[in-house]
């Protein structure tokens, strides 16, 4: 077996949902595009600016608004379709490369591109390929590897599929591994608007027209565009918390055109989601580090009839961090004398999988991904390390970006 020798850790990143895709690769039209189409946005979002300017003067229909609203996501979103068994409509793909001119001593990290609407064993068979072929090229023959947010998901099939033998590290980073409220209400039809504010201006400019709509007419607005923009991703289907699973998958079974799409999402469901603490422990056995990083001390997104929860803006504390007993949010928890209690009394660690190797940052935004510094701390490491082995890195910390905690992008 060959081996480079250079003592350092070649790393590879996993990113999650909405970035952007290849549109009609090898044409003449190819193009990278967004989760929102940029290129035809300032058009339809006019458009619709004038029609509620309008619709002020009139009295309020809310089959109308339900029907705007539907134009809107399809103009912003409908490039991203995709058919009842999971296939994209339009030529979008996001084929990996893998710069084989890099200099790994001089910059160890590999960012691994998918299409995240696709599901995470298909994602994660394309993941084979790309660590084989980095290895091959780096000759290194472990690698450390990080999923972000639905890169997490991804990250897990893999370890379901292929094993740890390639692994040295494993970190799940703001994850989506053990799902989202949020999805599980959208599939479910239990989504409304309500909570706090929030701080997406995209959201928020919708707010009123999608309010409207799921007011007085949700049925159209839901079943015709948001229902199957999302539901047909396989990808999305892994984002469906396991006591939601049942009710959402129930819509859709016993329909032909759906079985395909189904048994993608039962795959995930059935082989990782409930098996992840069995995988992460195998891992552990086979000798791979584990860390799992997510932040707290956001509301979630209101859209939701649920009272609000800790988030890290999108994802819950409690399923990203692998079960933590979270406070509802501006509540804290009773006090006890637990060792994985925070001191703001808002996290108890201890019911996690793993509460020794989770962290948690307070006011880490879903975006920010994982620290750089605990990251390069774990990575870098002989062996597993805990939340009470270095001061610089206890189980809680505080956002503070001038400090050792920082953005990864
Ligand atoms: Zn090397």
């Amino acid at each position: 077996m060959k081996d480079c020798g250079c003592g350092g850790v070649v790393q590879v990143i996993l990113y999650g949902f909405g970035g952007d895709l290849t549109y009609g690769k090898g044409s003449p039209e190819e193009r990278r595009i967004g989760f929102v189409d940029k290129k035809n946005r300032t058009a339809p979002i006019r458009k619709t600016l004038i029609q509620i300017g309008l619709s002020a003067l009139l009295p309020f229909n809310g089959k109308r608004a339900a029907h705007r609203a539907s134009e809107l996501l399809d103009s912003l979103m409908g490039h991203l379709r995709m058919d009842e068994e999971g296939r994209s409509i339009e030529p979008l793909s996001n084929p990996w490369k893998l710069d084989s001119a890099q200099d790994h001593q001089l910059r160890p990290q590999y960012q691994f591109d998918y299409d995240w609407r696709i599901g995470p064993f298909e994602a994660a068979t394309q993941l084979n390929a790309f660590i084989e072929a980095l290895c091959e090229s780096t000759d290194h023959t472990k690698i450390a590897l990080t999923g972000f947010s639905e890169g997490s998901a991804v990250a897990m099939a893999y370890l379901k599929e292929y094993g740890s033998a390639r692994l040295e590290t494993l970190i799940l980073a703001n994850g989506a591994w053990q799902g989202l409220t949020l999805a599980g209400e959208l599939l479910t039809r239990r989504i409304g608007m309500a909570g706090a504010r929030h701080t997406s201006f995209l959201l928020e400019l919708l707010r009123p027209l999608v309010w409207g709509a799921m007011k007085y007419k949700i049925g159209p607005f839901y079943e015709q565009a948001l229902l199957p923009l999302f539901a047909h991703m396989p990808a999305f289907w892994a984002f469906v918390p396991p006591d939601d699973y049942a009710q959402a998958r129930a819509r859709f079974a016993g329909q032909e055109k759906y079985e395909k799409l189904l048994a993608k999402a039962d795959k995930y469901h059935d082989e990782v989601q409930l098996k992840a603490e069995e995988l992460l422990r195998q891992a552990r056995a086979n000798s791979v580090k584990i860390a799992i990083v997510c932040g707290y001390g956001h509301p979630s997104i209101p859209v939701t009839k649920a009272k609000t929860y800790h988030t890290d803006t999108l994802i819950d504390t409690a399923r990203a961090s692998g079960g933590a007993a979270v406070a509802r949010y501006g509540r804290k928890l009773s006090r006890s004398d637990s060792p994985y209690l925070s001191q703001d009394r808002i996290i108890d660690a201890a019911t996690c999988m793993f509460p020794d190797y989770t962290w948690f940052i307070r006011g880490m935004r879903h975006e920010d991904g994982p620290s750089e510094a605990l990251r390069k701390w774990v990575i870098e490491s002989a062996g597993q390390v805990t939340v009470f082995d270095d001061t610089r890195f206890p189980q809680f910390m505080q956002l503070c970006p001038t400090k050792a905690i920082t953005s990864a992008r």
